[in-house]
């Protein structure tokens, strides 16, 4: 099912003493979201996140806006009526009724033509168990589960119905490190065996970045960026996507443009053509770094972090933003400790600079 929102804009009424004004949780908020993918809500806490979500399922209404389901117009109706299925941190089981029963829990509240008989109710409730692979624990209470298996119990509650559309506010949060890495990639899977569209949510670049089809980035309840998540972190439109994406992150510089070079401190580091003279923010990523004896850039070496797989170089520079400039060689490199300096050259694609300013991308 496409989901399409236009517009859509919730204000809060400023309730603080201080702070009379209204709050935009969510301001003029557009998008078509794509029949059957897996959409990741992404941004910092407080950015709209939730507020888009529970617009979308009529927890909310909007200020102004407008919400499809494909052709349906649903921004006027109740939550039950559309067709979707929730998610959200807290598994929010009901703590007395066992697994099955809390499956079950919405198809007993079907009316009318819609009324299955018990057998029915069974039989889908057994399918939606075995989508998130939980058929041994249905005769088990919630309390007797650990936290991933109450999620798997929460999200085959909300596929029961078979809804148009799957709603997860932060459904992994509550889990720990490795369960959290488990259950997103399960997500994942059932998202796409059952083909609904589904929008999730998170504060967590990397959990969203490795699941979603599509990512939107939000700030401040106003949407940033959208696209594929490898577009948007190659080519982010301003300092705050680049920012936000990326693990470890992005390095920023003070730098300055000069004839078609890019300084940072004395060093000229890249030439960017067709950028006009200024100062600018230099984002370097951590794997946009060669180790090259006699490369442009200079820093100070802090020391060397092994990881197997790859050696993470951190170093220093004045003209960085940050306390320390990290980079990623490739682990066959050897990196001599003992030097007081590293010296880099720079992969073009890895570079990105923005205007100090507005903190918009600058192309070259
Ligand atoms: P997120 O889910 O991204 O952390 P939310 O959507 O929950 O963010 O909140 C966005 C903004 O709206 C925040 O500033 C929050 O304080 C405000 N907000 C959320 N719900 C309410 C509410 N019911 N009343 C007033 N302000 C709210
Ligand atoms: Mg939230």
């Amino acid at each position: 099912m496409e989901v399409i929102l236009q517009n859509l804009t919730k204000k809060f009424p400023g309730r603080d003493r201080k702070r009379r004004e209204d709050v935009i949780a969510v301001n003029d908020f557009s998008y078509e979201i794509p029949d059957g993918k897996l959409i990741g809500l992404l941004g910092p806490s407080g950015c709209g996140k939730s507020t888009t979500l529970n617009l979308i399922s009529g927890l909310l209404k909007p200020t102004s806006g407008k919400i499809f389901f494909g052709k349906d117009d649903v921004t006027n109706l109740q939550p039950e009526n559309r067709g979707i299925g929730l998610v959200f941190q807290n598994y929010a089981l009901y703590p007395h009724l066992t697994v099955l029963q809390n499956i079950l829990f919405p198809l007993q509240n079907l009316k009318g033509k819609e009324k299955l008989s018990k057998e029915e109710m069974k039989k889908k409730a057994l399918e939606a168990a075995g989508l998130v692979q939980i058929e041994g624990l249905l005769d088990r209470k919630p309390g007797e589960l650990s936290g991933g298996q109450q999620q798997r119990v929460a999200i085959a509650r909300a596929l029961v119905k078979r809804p148009r559309v799957l709603l997860l506010d932060e459904p992994l949060s509550n889990l720990d490190a490795r369960l959290r890495l488990e259950t997103r990639e399960e997500i994942r899977r059932i998202q796409k065996e059952t083909g609904i569209t589904t929008i999730f949510v998170t504060h967590d670049q990397e959990e969203a970045m490795s699941i979603s089809d599509e990512i939107v980035v939000m700030k401040e309840g106003v949407v940033q960026q959208i696209g594929r998540p490898q577009e948007v972190y190659d080519n982010p439109v301003n300092l705050f996507v680049a920012k936000f994406l990326g693990t470890p992150p992005i390095n920023v510089f003070d730098g300055q443009v000069r004839d078609g070079m890019l300084y940072i401190g004395k060093d000229g580091v890249l030439p960017v053509k067709g950028v006009a003279d200024k100062a600018v923010y230099a984002g370097i990523r951590p794997e946009g770094f060669l180790l090259q004896k006699d490369g442009p850039l200079t820093c100070s070496l802090q020391g060397v972090e092994v990881t197997g797989r790859d050696v993470s170089v951190v170093s220093h520079n004045p003209a960085a933003l940050g306390p320390s400039v990290r980079s990623i060689i490739s682990a066959e490199v050897p990196v001599d400790t003992a030097k007081k300096e590293v010296r880099f050259s720079l992969k073009p694609g890895k570079v990105c600079l923005f205007d100090k300013t507005t903190e918009q991308r600058i192309l070259f």
